[in-house]
């Protein structure tokens, strides 16, 4: 079993590597290869009895195309290790410090392109090499000559090699690819198979017009030239002419090398090429030398990668919810995958005009997306991966749930289920009920309320306000004690001092969203006021065009809807705009806010409502004036900016911790 699963995982990276260096066509993402790698690492690790030669983890890089003249290195071109956490940082330098007490690093950005090693003798540019197999590359000097940014001669007379990154920027890869469009021609899948494929080219003609760039970033035998830091070598080739990357720095201690880290992974985008992580390197040229290498990689070095923000998996299935408006809404049942930093296993769909635009099918592999606080997206189906086993997406026509025909309204694209007593849409209708933005009755999760809803304690919104009639049943329930019913009672009591709009948006009238509910709440003052009003008053305000005035003029014909409201007001719940809403903490009242990082309990746009909701502020930028800084996961400079000015920083316990006070 281990050593079929080794040898098919050799198989399947040898391919792969073939595709990648030697074709420049990759095949599948670079994800999926490094999951796979590790997976073999670890299993030859494990299992050593089964390492077979043929392994990518004894080589570097793909086969040599014959065409090219081969080229041996004098210095093996070595590969990185990589990592992909902070934890896994701090390894490394515990590792370096087992050897090295005191290191200095150098943190580089980790361009995202191919290695080339430049020789010059007496003054001039003799040789470009790709890097190969580490040992042995491909002589591309004709079309490496064509690079602007490599100078054909320096002003040095000794023998000199430099190596570095060719990289095509990201504006000439779009430019390409949209050409390669036009044309029809197949598209480079990333900037750095678009460089490669460009420098492997025999007519150098095709690479002069590719607009590629270079970052030196290396001195093979630094000895040679009496330098004894990395650091210095970096001065000295960007002294000879050769372009290094501006944003390069010396860190005296991992804490700067991590916080470097941060920085550029919020900052990466901003660049005008792909970088796929940072590269840490230890200063030292002798301490380099004490610490070696593997046989793939430096000891003394190492690459961070970013993680991924797109992620291939399978699409299992295609579920339907039903919302408390009775809107269905598709939904992928996903095989769960890893992404920045949560699990994914299901993303909605919307509708069926979605679907069928994206061509999705059950059984197709999918690109998903994410980044930061976006909800998680299918960004593209990989339709080369179809293997006859696609079932096409097919919309119901009744729901899910209690049976009743769907309808699709002319003027949208869902479906709807139009039975007010579906359980479905009733359930729904009453977790929107005490939701953050509604009514905010903290301490009710969606399983809760179906349970209530199940055991007949909450059929309809009034109910929220009868539950103390049940407070001893309740307390007697699995799962539930004295403290949480009390502290659930007391939430629902606190809810009854909302402001008009938060209760408008809680009823649950079709297109009065939040916005819609603050205008009507603001412009009425009372729901009496706005029970009474008639369509062309409606109409005229501002934002409120005929659908949303359609929608809140059926609504209010409803008795059933006005006996609740009646209902509502008996129980003490308050029907009039107070304005603001703002519940008085004096740990956020008029202070200013800047967030950073992601909140794992909150989307920023929730956090950013509590801190208004509670009297504070949220801005942008950190200046003297923010009172509070909020860091979440992988914060970005603004955090450094923080600790500059000795600006309070709060943790999101912190921040959940002040919220209760
Ligand atoms: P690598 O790209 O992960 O890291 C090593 C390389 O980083 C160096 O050779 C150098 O070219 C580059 N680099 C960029 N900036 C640098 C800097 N400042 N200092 C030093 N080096 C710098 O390693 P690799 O061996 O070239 O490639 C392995 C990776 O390629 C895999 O992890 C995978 O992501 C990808 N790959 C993908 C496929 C696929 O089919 N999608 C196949 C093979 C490899």
């Amino acid at each position: 079993m281990i050593e079929k699963r080794i040898e098919e995982l050799i198989e399947i990276l040898n391919k792969a590597s073939y595709e990648y260096y030697t074709l420049d066509k990759p095949t599948i993402t670079d994800q999926e290869y490094d999951d796979y790698y590790h997976e073999l690492e670890k299993l030859e690790e494990k299992y050593p009895q089964y390492k077979k030669d043929n392994s990518p983890t004894k080589r570097i890089g793909g086969k040599i195309i014959e065409e090219f003249a081969k080229v041996t290195h004098s210095v093996p071109m070595m590969s990185l290790g990589d990592i992909f956490s902070e934890d896994e940082i701090r390894d490394f330098d515990e590792r370096i410090k087992k050897t090295i007490p005191n290191p200095t690093y150098v943190c580089e950005l980790k361009i995202d392109g191919l290695s080339v090693s430049l020789i010059y003798e007496n003054g001039k540019l003799v040789r470009a090499a790709t890097r190969g197999d580490g040992i042995t590359g491909e002589d591309i000097t004709h079309n490496v000559e064509t690079i602007k940014s490599v100078p054909l001669t320096i002003d040095f007379k000794d023998d000199l090699e430099v190596r570095g990154e060719i990289y095509m920027p990201k504006k000439s890869f779009n430019k390409l690819n949209e050409e390669r469009k036009q044309n029809g021609e197949n598209l480079f899948a990333n900037p750095r198979n678009a460089a490669a494929g460009s420098v492997r080219q025999l007519d150098s003609k095709v690479a002069a017009k590719r607009n590629l760039a270079t970052f030196i970033y290396h001195l093979p035998e630094p000895d040679k030239y009496q330098l004894t830091k990395h650091s210095d070598t970096l001065e000295f080739m960007k002294k000879l002419g050769f372009i290094v990357n501006p944003n390069i720095i010396v860190a005296k201690n991992i804490d700067e090398v991590i916080n470097y880290v941060k920085d550029w992974t919020v900052k990466r985008d901003e660049l005008p090429y792909e970088i796929d992580g940072i590269v840490i390197k230890v200063n030292n040229i002798a301490d380099e030398k004490t610490l070696g290498y593997t046989a793939r990689t430096p000891k003394w070095a190492i690459a961070y990668k970013f993680p991924a923000i797109e992620v291939l998996t399978k699409l299992k299935n295609i579920e339907f919810c039903v919302g408390r408006t009775g809107k269905i809404t598709p939904r992928a049942d996903l095989n769960p995958v890893h992404l920045a930093g949560s699990v994914i296993s299901s993303v909605t769909l919307h509708n069926e005009d979605y679907i069928k635009e994206k061509d999705i099918m059950i059984n197709d592999t999918v690109a998903i997306h994410k980044a930061g606080d976006v909800i998680p997206e299918v960004v593209r189906v990989i339709t080369e991966r179809r293997d006859g086993t696609q079932i096409p997406f097919k919309m119901i026509d009744i729901c899910p749930i209690c049976g009743s025909k769907l309808v699709r309204k002319d003027s949208e694209v869902a479906y709807y289920c139009e039975n007010k007593f579906c359980d479905a849409r009733k359930i729904e209708g009453l977790i929107h009920f005490v939701s953050r933005d509604a009514m905010y009755i903290d301490g009710f999760g969606e399983r809760i309320i179906e349970d209530f809803y199940n055991m007949g304690y909450l059929k309809n919104i009034v109910d929220f306000y009868e539950l103390k009639k049940y407070k001893q049943e309740l307390m007697e329930l699995e799962g539930f004690g004295e403290k949480s019913i009390n502290n659930l009672l007391d939430s629902i009591e606190n809810s009854k001092q909302n402001s008009l709009e938060r209760l408008l948006f809680a009823l649950g009238i079709r297109h009065v969203g939040k916005k819609n509910a603050q205008i009507l709440a603001k412009e009425y003052k009372n729901i009496d006021n706005l029970i009474n009003t008639d369509y062309e008053t409606l109409v005229n305000i501002n934002d409120i065009g005929e659908i949303i005035a359609n929608s809140i003029s059926e609504y209010f014909s409803i008795d059933e809807n006005l006996k609740l409201i009646e209902q509502l007001k008996e129980h003490g719940v308050n029907t009039n705009y107070i304005g603001g809403n703002i519940i008085e903490n004096a740990n956020f009242k008029d202070k200013t806010f800047v967030l950073t990082g992601t909140l794992s309990e909150y989307s920023r746009d929730e956090a950013s409502d509590i801190i208004a909701s509670n009297g504070g502020k949220v801005t942008n930028s950190v200046t003297k004036k923010t009172s509070v800084v909020l860091v979440g996961e992988n914060p970005g400079s603004k955090y450094d900016k923080a600790k500059e000015l000795n600006i309070e920083i709060w943790s999101e316990e912190d921040f959940k911790k002040f919220l209760e006070i």
